[in-house]
């Protein structure tokens, strides 16, 4: 096999299309020197080798260090540089690159092939003695930090010392003797740490990088990080090994990150930060305080620092002409690295770059715009779980803001919670129901997990690329990073800033839109959507075939999804209804009465509440088809649970405390889920439903005469098993229909049918199309029942299962594909072998999960339905389906 494969001088072995082999950044790289652009020269050990390391008990293919040496030989020969020689040392960047970019393995070495006598030979070669021991004192902490296991902290600490007693401030104040006392202690730290001493064999050195790369793909960060994302460890990563330049040679030098459009926003301008003679890992690591690249931005940030475009003039012209060329070619935003040395510019690293959803549907909509990529293609270039960034809330204008700190605005959105200093407090706060913020000097990769239980981040180091900052993006919190006057004692559980100091546990707000930090809860406003949202959406229902509806009971839910874009509701749960009010009175009554003479007393009082709400609803919904559900739940959920409620609902029902605990004790289930509800409820109290029924009807009549539409009510018998029990309720149902018509001499128009939520449902779903004139799949009961897992139990023990790959995810998430969806598939096909285009639909909680949705659209439902804040989210994966 080929293991490596080399690139630079406007050629390559690789290129874009081999990802898979290749890793992002090795591709990318392969890429950029095809078309030109200056790379570095170097080369890429293919995935393939990380694959062969893990099968073959971590041990390299026999002919791998030929191949690598070979490469290392062409870099040679295109630098005129020789790896491992004395006089002129040819050095190398160690750099891991999976097919996803994955924070949590081991990222980067720079300087490699630096020893005592080649950093000799690199001050001769570039006249300078500082730079060369700055280069090697890098090296040292690095290749320590990430192959030898000897933390940073350890020469941070030695530096500190030393700036300290010198009276230095800044690391570029240090001179080349400054560095050379430096470079003996940090080689004395590794000889102590590790009772031996710091390799000095360049060759040595490149095997120990490339081992510590493929070492990191399963370390515990980054199989957590692919377990949360989903990628299989099966993929491995590759190793880029790459000629070095150097950013720190001086004030003609600098390194930085930029991407071609602004990632939060989504404006197209060139956005970005560099640092005049550092190396890439000072721009990250938030030490110095970056500079704007472009005028303009340095203008609106306010900064003295100049920008790239007014010291480097040359350089920024050239990174303007490749920043154009490169979103031409790749037709999507990039996320660039690049370094100067001496002027000239180098292109490391191209990407399509992470943003924000707000910047997403910017992007999208304005490459289509400027002819880039087609309306459909801009459909797919959103993630629809993305958007719910953008229906998150922001802070009230009018509300009084406090302000204890500001800091970057990294991460749109804002959250309120408490003050957590780990991420460990971050997640068992989360546990116990509670939302915090997670304070922190800055995060690393070990922090994604407190980071997800988090509603916002704050940290008081890094800027706009920071890790907290490109986290918090990619997982749509707010995140106001680098809020630099705030000084935070983990320890002591506090943190201070105006001297102000706030204790664990006590309520800040983010605005991570602002970059503010604010003392206290503040008030919040249901997002905006802007114009770009609307112009994809649009392009998205032209597109998508299936119909999506919401789950909604309640007025402000039914407003809430038409605006949004419902085309109907799919599940109204009446039972929610039942909780409103008076309501919950009547119907207490009616489970307390004795006969069914006592219980239609009860259900009379209950009758013009429900015809009520069926009104208001049928007039928000404006003709737009309405699914309303009979009674669901068992009965005992409406009885009250402790003493003082019984002793309150006892004195309001005019009964004894002793007859409600009887009632509720016979109505006690030991699985209530697997009980008395359901159609069940319907067959046993036939009057239920017969007020259900007489409700809608007289409630579109109503509606129907007041709006001037006529209502088609699609009336939905939950928990059905047979089509005998669908009947029996079809049939009050039908002579309830008679009834009211001949009251009202209106005659509605309206479909009785079922929810499919259970297995025997799903197999006799034949035989039930000869009854239900139209299907719901109510995948949360039918997952429950199909898996024997409690639908509200699971938490304890599914975490478990999905990490160890038991169930590739939540099922009660994503819809179970080869079991649930099975079931899906067989009821649909014989439902529809029975009745020709009956209506199909889901409205489980799957109905809003992009993965779950596009199944639906394999299996051909007609609608999804889902909460109304999925709405726009389920349009756009639906959209994404169907193309
Ligand atoms: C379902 O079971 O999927 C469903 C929508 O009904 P509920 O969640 O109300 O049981
Ligand atoms: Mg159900």
């Amino acid at each position: 096999a080929k293991w490596v494969y080399t690139f630079g001088d406007g050629r390559a072995e690789g290129e874009a299309g081999m990802k898979n082999l290749l890793g992002g950044k090795g591709a990318n790289l392969a890429e950029m020197s095809n078309l030109g652009l200056p790379v570095p020269p170097g080369f890429t050990i293919t995935t393939e080798v990380c694959t062969y390391f893990y099968e073959n008990g971590q041990s390299y293919p026999p002919d791998l260090a030929a191949a690598v040496d070979a490469a290392l030989a062409h870099v040679g020969g295109l630098t005129a540089k020789t790896f491992g020689d004395e006089a002129n040392p040819l050095l190398v960047s160690v750099r891991s690159g999976a097919r996803a970019s994955m924070p949590g393995m081991m990222d980067t070495v720079l300087n490699l092939g630096l020893n005592d006598v080649t950093v000799e030979a690199v001050a001769r070669a570039a006249g300078d003695e500082r730079f060369a021991w700055d280069s090697y004192r890098r090296f040292i902490t690095m290749y320590s930090d990430v192959v030898l296991g000897v933390g940073h902290h350890h020469f941070e600490e030695a530096l500190e010392l030393y700036k300290e007693r010198k009276g230095l401030d800044l690391d570029t104040d240090l001179t080349a003797d400054d560095w050379k006392v430096l470079v003996k202690t940090y080689k004395e730290i590794v000889q102590k740490e590790l009772g031996k001493p710091f390799p000095q064999d360049p060759s040595e050195q490149l095997w120990g990088a490339i081992g510590a790369v493929f070492g990191s793909w399963m370390n515990a960060r980054a199989n957590k990080y692919r377990e949360l994302h989903g990628i299989p460890s099966s993929w491995g990563t590759a190793v880029n090994v790459q000629s070095m330049v150097f950013g720190n040679m001086g004030d003609t030098s600098a390194t930085g990150v930029a991407f071609t459009r602004n990632p939060s926003t989504g404006e197209r301008a060139l956005y970005g930060e560099f640092l005049i003679n550092a190396q890439g890992e000072d721009v990250v690591a938030g030490i110095r305080t970056p500079q704007d690249i472009t005028e303009a931005a340095r203008i609106a940030s306010g900064s003295t620092k100049p920008s790239l475009e007014k010291v480097m003039p040359e350089a920024y012209a050239e990174l303007v002409r490749i920043y154009g060329l490169l979103e031409k070619h790749y037709r999507d935003m990039q996320d660039l690295e690049f370094t100067i040395e001496n002027g000239k510019l180098w292109m490391l690293q191209t990407r399509n770059g992470k943003r924000t959803a707000k910047a997403a549907l910017r992007i999208a909509v304005e490459l289509a715009a400027e002819g880039l990529i087609s309306e459909e293609e801009a459909v797919t270039r959103v993630e629809p779980a993305a958007l719910d960034q953008l229906l998150h809330p922001t802070i009230d204008p009018k509300a009084e803001r406090k302000v204890l700190a500001t800091g970057l605005p990294a991460s749109p959105g804002a959250a309120s919670g408490e003050i957590v200093f780990t991420s460990e407090e971050a997640e068992e706060a989360r546990k116990a129901g509670r939302k915090v913020i997670l304070v922190r000097v800055e995060t690393s990769p070990e922090d994604i997990h407190g980071m997800h239980a988090a509603e916002g981040i704050l940290t008081t180091r890094g800027g706009m690329t920071s890790h907290a900052a490109v986290v918090a993006r990619g997982m749509g919190k707010p995140c106001v990073s680098g809020a630099g006057s705030l000084r935070v004692d983990a320890a002591g559980g506090s943190l201070t800033a105006a001297g102000v100091t706030l204790k664990r546990g006590e309520i800040i707000t983010v605005d991570g839109g602002t970059g503010q930090v604010l003392i206290g809860k503040v008030k919040m406003l249901e997002p905006e959507l802007s114009g770009e949202f609307g112009t994809l959406m649009g392009w998205a229902d032209k597109v998508r075939r299936m119909k999506v509806r919401a789950n909604a009971e309640t007025p402000l839910d039914a407003k809430t999804a038409r605006t949004f874009g419902a085309e109907g509701i799919g599940l109204c749960r009446t039972e929610h209804m039942f909780f409103n009010g008076e309501r919950i009175l009547a119907v207490r009554e009616m489970i307390l009465a004795d006969d069914e003479a006592g219980r239609r007393a009860a259900l009379a009082k209950l009758l013009p509440m429900q015809r009520a709400d069926f009104v208001e609803l049928f007039t928000i919904m404006q003709g737009l088809p309405l699914t309303i559900r009979l009674l669901d739940p068992p009965l005992h959920e409406f009885l009250p649970r402790t003493d003082e409620e019984v002793a309150e609902v006892a004195a309001s029902t005019g009964t004894s405390v002793a007859k409600l605990n009887a009632r509720a004790h016979e109505l006690h289930e030991f699985n209530p889920m697997l009980g008395f509800r359901g159609v069940r409820l319907a067959v046993a109290f036939p009057e239920i439903a017969e007020m259900q029924a007489r409700a809608i009807f007289e409630a579109a009549v109503e509606a129907g005469k007041a709006t001037g539409q006529p209502v088609t009510p699609e009336i939905m018998v939950p928990l059905v098993m047979t089509k005998a029990e669908l009947d029996l309720t079809k049939e009050r149902i039908d002579a309830m229909a008679k009834a009211v018509a001949g009251e009202t001499g209106v005659t509605i128009a309206y479909q009785v049918g079922t929810m499919i939520e259970l297995p025997r449902a799903a197999i006799k779903a034949g035989e039930i199309a000869g009854t239900a004139e139209f299907f719901s799949f109510g995948t949360n009961d039918l997952t429950q029942t199909t898996l024997g897992i409690s639908r509200d139990d699971a938490g304890s023990f599914l975490g478990s299962y999905t990490a160890k790959g038991i169930l590739p995810a939540d099922p009660f998430v994503t819809i179970d594909v080869e079991g649930v969806g099975e079931l899906v598939k067989l009821a649909a096909e014989r439902g529809r072998a029975e009745r020709p285009g009956i209506k199909l639909g889901i409205c489980g909680e799957h109905g809003g999960d992009p993965a779950s949705i596009a199944f639906c659209e394999t299996v051909g439902l007609d609608y999804v339905s889902c909460s109304p804040y999925r709405v726009p989210i389920a349009r756009l994966a639906a959209a994404q389906a169907a193309l």
